[in-house]
């Protein structure tokens, strides 16, 4: 909770409800956290905006020397209009149409695919062009089965035992392996899982000498539950610096790069979602506390079963006791739930709702689902000073796509 009560009032009368607050501070942190992981190796930090796309998140992420991910030419576009170098910006595509690979390419991403055939498409796109291939070594880990992205159930990467039709592939049409990559999932609280996936994907990368570098990876977690604790970084980056040293004695290039592509870690944090109580009612024993907070402006409870923490903030600073309510948003469905059972202030019409650590996958999976309009995001600069970096959307936006 970055901000004090009065603030969440002044923010909400300036700005409208429901809004996305940003703290640049803790942003910058959260950047340099991911920095200084393992200060012994030669590692570089790639932004996986997807997390969150707004522009001035991604300067200020380009500001303290981030890299950037993408995932479609959407997000290619984006950063490139934030600054990002193009040699700086990797796609990693997953079942893309030439095409869209074509564009990552004219772009000058470094294009990573993530299969046999899509490994053959961009040969045939770019022969004797340089390329990069997701691999999945068997190894998954997440908060959700639908973010458990390594491993062997699921869509992505080349299974480990095909690196000799890679080879052949590269062959067949000259390519040069830059680097290689894997993603096992997201939110891990302790490091055991995704040390384990980085080991194993060095072995697949000692089977290819002369790599650029070697992506590890995102994933990593923050506590969403109030009280819980930390990742541990400094245990995280000794152990991912004892199995890289390990791989560095036989490996041919000694200046090869280590990436890591947090997003959460970088976006989460830095956010509260701000909302307003309109309605408060009984309904068979159980208290619902309404809100302006729809599944359209934040999806993560309602998709992946997620915890936010929650606080009511009392109109007045007037003091109120606590009670167990369920706060729900006002989309039609009654699934929109964003916080069942909590404790919290007993809540009356005009109070404030305030989300946490709704940075991450909170705007960015917004929708105008219900023809409810996209709230608007703020930052807190390094001053303390606020302002406007994303309008709230306005009916015009429903009907853009529409010959009116
Ligand atoms: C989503 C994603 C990330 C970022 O995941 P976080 O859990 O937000 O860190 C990184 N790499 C790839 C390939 C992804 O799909």
């Amino acid at each position: 909770m970055f901000l004090d009560n009065n603030r969440v009032f002044e923010l909400l009368e300036k700005y409208g409800s429901p809004l996305y607050v940003y703290d640049e501070k803790i942003l910058r942190q959260c950047c340099k956290d991911m920095h200084d992981l393992i200060p012994e190796q030669n590692l570089r930090v790639s932004y996986s905006v997807k997390a969150n796309t707004n522009l001035e998140i991604l300067k200020i992420a380009l500001d303290e020397d981030l890299d950037a991910d993408a995932m479609s030419p959407g997000e290619i576009y984006l950063e490139k209009l934030a600054g990002f170098p193009s040699n700086r910006i990797l796609y990693m595509g997953n079942n893309v149409s030439p095409e869209e690979m074509q564009y990552a390419i004219d772009a000058g991403a470094t294009v990573s695919v993530d299969s046999l055939s899509q490994l053959e498409t961009y040969g045939q796109l770019n022969p004797g062009g340089e390329v990069c291939v997701r691999f999945n070594p068997g190894v998954g880990a997440g908060h959700h089965e639908k973010v458990i992205t390594g491993g062997k159930r699921t869509k992505f990467g080349v299974q480990k035992e095909f690196v000799p039709e890679v080879k052949e592939i590269l062959k067949k049409y000259d390519l040069k392996l830059v680097g290689i990559n894997q993603h096992i999932g997201s939110l891990f609280m302790e490091p055991t899982p995704y040390v384990a996936g980085v080991k194993s994907l060095l072995e697949i990368a000692a089977q290819f000498p002369g790599l650029k570098f070697v992506d590890m990876g995102g994933g990593f977690g923050v506590p969403y539950h109030e009280g819980e604790g930390r990742l541990d970084l400094k245990e995280t980056g000794r152990q991912l610096n004892e199995v890289i040293s390990e791989f560095l004695k036989d490996y041919d290039n000694k200046d090869i790069v280590f990436k890591i592509e947090p997003g959460r870690y970088i976006a989460c944090e830095c956010s509260l979602l701000l909302g307003k109580v309109y309605s408060v009612k009984e309904n068979y024993e159980k208290t619902y506390v309404g809100t302006d907070l729809g599944f359209n402006v934040l999806m993560r409870p309602v998709m992946y079963d997620s915890y936010h923490a929650v606080e009511i903030v009392k109109k007045d600073n007037v003091d109120a006791p606590t009670e167990i309510a369920t706060i729900v948003g006002n989309i039609c469905e009654s699934g929109d739930i964003i916080a069942k059972d909590r404790e919290v202030k007993k809540a009356e019409i005009g109070d404030a709702c305030v989300i946490g650590n709704a940075g991450a996958y909170g705007y960015s999976m917004a929708s105008n689902y219900n023809c409810r309009l996209r709230p608007a995001e703020v930052l807190i600069d390094m001053d303390g000073n606020d302002r406007l970096i994303r309008r709230r959307d306005t009916f015009e936006d429903l009907v853009r796509g529409f010959n009116t």
